[in-house]
């Protein structure tokens, strides 16, 4: 396991996550709860944080995630109707409860 990408808002971690593993890198997200826990930890570790199973994934997975910033994704959102939670605005579920978004 290797620590890829460390996000400012959980939606972008998953959505960093979501679009590796459609081109078939492992990706997992981790602290995304982390806004919920007491607030000494260093903002590096609080963040959620988005880690590749595999290291020989990085040069591919940083391809991706340049994609991505490149289309400017991360930048936009919706906001769930359901739990108030924001998604990646491409995303057609809420990623925490899993209502239609739109
Ligand atoms: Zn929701």
């Amino acid at each position: 396991m290797i620590r890829f990408y460390v996000a400012r808002q959980r939606f972008d971690a998953w959505l960093v996550a979501d679009r590796l593993n459609q081109v078939g890198i492992r990706a997992h997200v981790f602290n995304q709860h982390a806004s919920s826990i007491v607030g000494d930890v260093p903002p590096e570790v609080a963040q959620p944080q988005v880690w590749l199973e595999r290291e020989c994934d990085l040069e591919r997975a940083r391809i991706v995630l340049r994609d991505i910033e490149a289309a400017g994704e991360s930048r936009a959102s919706r906001t769930c109707g359901a739990c108030a939670e924001e998604s990646p605005a491409n995303f057609d579920l809420c990623w925490k409860c899993g209502a239609a978004l739109g």
